[in-house]
């Protein structure tokens, strides 16, 4: 198929069932979301404060090279301010990548299933998408590397995996980067990087150091509790990030989300809390699933992918119905199972609650 046709065959985003949209549908008064990997307890109070007091003219363009949070967040990482990049999300460092790296002829290795954006926007590039099944959920890193060729531009990894929740580990890591070719781009993606606790987890900032080809892609929309604002940033070697830049939008990042992200970062007793709390409701899940004989995929993220065994649409539909709105997996290329975002506990009760019922 001809590139642009290709391009037409994809389905413009479609976007989760919202909490209003299922209290009118079933006639509840409380609906609970947990299909996008929120954080449920909201944001840090030192983003609160900031935002109220945040007084500047909003006829004036945000910072465009988002210099006071980069240099926050520099510090924050110990590295140079030239090894980061900026995004409305990190959807647009996705998008941004495709388009610097990708286009017809060229090719890109993925996991499947994993983050449906990189596929989207190869397909939107005109690049052949090459995709690996992973195996027990996680990434089949030796076929992956079987994969790539000479016309190869990038591979994305996705750690923890959405929607398994699957780690790949430092020893894991490092030998597959040691097989890819120094030309070929690999984009680390740690959205749920915060969350993770195993202690076989790379350490990505040395990561960087030592291959000069990966960025790193990281979220103030998960843990941080910033969805709403759109911030996400990468970080690689300063050469690398100089090939993306140019593709970069002149004020991609808007000015609250600039602020709420730095004032995020400058409270990291409120990530420690809900990485610590997080890991309490992943363990309830464990419980649950143990008791009632259901297997799921161990997650070092804020969700858990559970396997029902079941037609996935009609647990999804129930589960609304009693006002939980979660993830389908028929939707996410795992039929039999849901992805449910750990919630605060009392949620959690409540999910499971409503799981029991049905089965
Ligand atoms: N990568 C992964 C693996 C994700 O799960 C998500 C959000 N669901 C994103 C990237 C995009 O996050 P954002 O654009 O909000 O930073």
């Amino acid at each position: 198929m001809k590139w642009k046709e290709q391009m037409l065959t994809l389905k413009a985003y479609q976007p989760g069932r919202t909490t209003d949209d299922v209290k009118k549908e079933y006639g509840l008064k409380e609906v609970v979301k947990l299909a996008s990997n929120e954080n449920p307890f909201g944001s840090s109070e030192k983003v609160r404060e900031c935002i109220r007091s945040y007084a500047d003219s909003f006829s004036i363009y945000p910072d465009g090279y988002t210099t006071s949070l980069r240099t926050e967040l520099a510090e924050f990482l110990n590295i140079d301010e030239k090894q980061l990049i900026f995004g409305n999300g990190s959807d647009e460092i996705i998008l941004m990548i495709s388009r610097a790296m990708l286009e017809p002829g060229k090719n890109t290795v993925m996991a499947t299933p994993t983050f449906p954006q990189y596929r989207h926007n190869a397909v939107v590039e005109g690049a052949e998408v090459r995709e690996v099944e992973l195996v027990n959920g996680a990434h089949d890193l030796d076929k992956m590397a079987d994969a790539i060729d000479e016309n190869t531009a990038i591979v994305w990894l996705c750690s923890p995996n959405n929607p398994t929740g699957i780690h790949i580990t430092d020893t894991q890591l490092r030998a597959f980067l040691d097989s890819v070719p120094d030309d070929v781009f690999v984009v680390l993606d740690e959205a749920y990087y915060e969350y993770v606790t195993a202690d076989d987890y790379y350490d990505a900032l040395e990561i960087v150091k030592q291959y000069k080809n990966v960025i790193v892609l990281r979220t103030f929309s998960k843990i941080y509790g910033l969805a709403a604002f759109r911030v996400g940033y990468g970080f690689a070697d300063e050469s690398l990030i100089a090939q993306i830049d140019p593709v970069r939008e002149p004020f991609n990042v808007n000015s609250l989300g600039q602020k709420a992200a730095a004032a995020g970062i400058s409270d990291q007793s409120f990530i420690e809390m809900c990485r610590t709390e997080n890991k309490a409701g992943l363990e309830q899940f464990y419980a649950f699933c143990r008791e009632e004989k259901l297997e799921y995929y161990p997650s070092e993220a804020n969700f858990i992918l559970i396997d029902f065994k079941c037609d996935s649409n009609e647990l999804f539909e129930y589960l609304m119905s009693k006002g939980y709105i979660v993830r389908s997996g028929a939707a996410l290329g795992i039929p039999g199972t849901v992805r449910v975002t750990v919630g605060s506990k009392e949620q959690n009760e409540g999910v499971m609650k409503a799981m029991k019922s049905f089965l």
